[in-house]
């Protein structure tokens, strides 16, 4: 899988959410190993709830 930034090579790693009022949650990800991207539903998913929640 290449980054759709750099094109760079992306890995399948393991994330750990400390933020999350419910505690430790861990999942799987894809990040580039080039500039850092991370690729994961969830990651999107929480920060959409999260520009939302300043929203409002
Ligand atoms: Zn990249």
């Amino acid at each position: 899988m290449r980054c759709p930034r750099c094109n760079g090579l992306m890995i399948t790693d393991r994330f750990q959410d400390l933020q999350d009022s419910t505690g430790h949650i861990h999942f799987y990800g894809t990040r580039c190993l080039v500039c850092g991207e991370v690729l994961d539903p969830m990651i999107l998913e929480n920060r959409e709830k999260r520009r939302l929640a300043r929203v409002h």
